[in-house]
């Protein structure tokens, strides 16, 4: 916090001895950071390669979700870990109730506000927040970092902006000679036609028509002709692990912002202005969101899972819940399917505890 105050006094102090400043460091000068452009375009790639593999091996692979909670299992049967804080749950002694749960039980991308101009026009305010078009975080932050989209435009500029006293201003307006480059520069970027509509497709259609264009998709997960689930299932972790690491890369430099009391998320030099807060104290901010720095599980929700170690076994035990482990349900379910359990989730989905056998399991209850 110190360092915060620290911070925001420096650059008061700074704006009043340099009125006007043109802008040094990339993205808040308005330009791109270069080195993070193919970043930006693999995690865009990834989510789709991930999406495409997920909607084939949820098909695959039974997920349950919980009918009263946010509980997911990956497997037949649902677990009997009595962990259920739904509605009569303590009727139930804390049991879940399991239900048939799909690819967005799995993973989920929260959305946050398109910025057309991320350093121009950083905060989206109350009355504009039915325009402003809401996007998952992670698209809009590969977006910002440089990933060209017909239906999501945004600005791009050649020249740095100024800031005079704090306020940001293009300087130069461009010549048209620049326009004409700026436009042959960035439609080179522009992905295939396909990915333009690519949001909408995070709705219930999205499946289906994820399934249709595979021809479109990524080479390591074209659907050839007797492609075993194995290797599927490999190719989707390796999504899942190049998104995961781009968008954490990529959120070094570009900011995304989480409110500390709930889900809400924008991705962008600042928070947005809506006041639609409806957690805890939400009065005294006046529905305004409190805004601190994101990390990835908030930009992606990995929905942890209790890792099944035997899949032919008995439903995990509620009386065993201290020798079993967790992990993202994207690597459960990877798992599950015969991928290799990835080396820093080993620990976390206990593999280096010694379980009790199934005929022990009342000595140990
Ligand atoms: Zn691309
Ligand atoms: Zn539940
Ligand atoms: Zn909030």
């Amino acid at each position: 916090m110190k360092v915060l105050i620290r911070r925001a006094k420096e650059e008061r102090e700074a704006r009043k001895a340099q009125p006007c400043r043109l802008l040094q460091n990339p993205p808040d000068n308005g330009l791109l950071l270069p080195q993070l452009v193919p970043v930006a375009h693999r995690v865009y790639r990834a989510q789709h390669s991930l999406l495409f593999g997920l909607s084939k091996l949820t098909t695959l692979v039974p997920v349950q979700r919980c009918r009263f909670c946010t509980e997911v299992h990956i497997g037949h049967v649902g677990h009997e870990i009595r962990t259920c804080t739904g509605p009569n749950s303590n009727i139930r002694g804390g049991s879940h109730v399991w239900g048939k749960g799909g690819i967005h039980s799995v993973v989920f991308f929260p959305k946050c506000f398109h910025l057309y101009d991320r350093v121009g026009k950083s905060r989206v305010v109350h009355n504009e927040r039915f325009d402003v078009p809401q996007i998952p975080a992670i698209l809009e932050l590969c977006i910002q970092a440089g990933v060209e989209l017909e239906k999501y435009p945004t600005k791009r500029r050649t020249k740095p902006v100024y800031s005079i006293e704090g306020r940001i201003v293009d300087f130069e307006s461009m010549t048209e000679e620049e326009e004409e480059t700026k436009v042959n520069l960035y439609s080179q970027n522009i992905d295939s036609p396909f990915v333009s509509d690519f949001a909408t497709k995070f709705g219930d259609g999205m499946k289906n028509s994820i399934l249709e264009e595979k021809n479109d998709l990524s080479d390591h997960l074209k659907d050839k002709e007797g492609r075993d689930l194995r290797e599927l299932s490999i190719g989707t972790m390796d999504s899942w692990f190049e998104m995961i690491s781009g968008a954490k890369k990529i959120m070094e430099k570009y900011t995304v912002w989480t409110c500390g009391y709930c889900p809400e998320i924008q991705v962008g030099p600042k928070g947005h202005k809506v006041r639609m807060c409806k957690a805890s104290n939400h009065q005294q901010r006046d529905g305004m969101h409190a805004w601190q720095e994101a990390t990835i599980d908030d930009l992606v929700g990995p929905n942890y899972v209790w890792h099944v170690r035997d899949l032919n076994g008995p439903p995990l035990n509620n009386n065993l819940k201290r020798y079993y482990g967790k992990a993202p349900a994207v690597v459960e379910l990877c798992v599950q399917a015969g991928a290799p359990v990835p080396d820093q989730y080993r620990s976390m989905m206990r593999l280096d505890v010694v379980s009790p056998d199934r005929d022990e399991v009342d000595l140990v209850a």
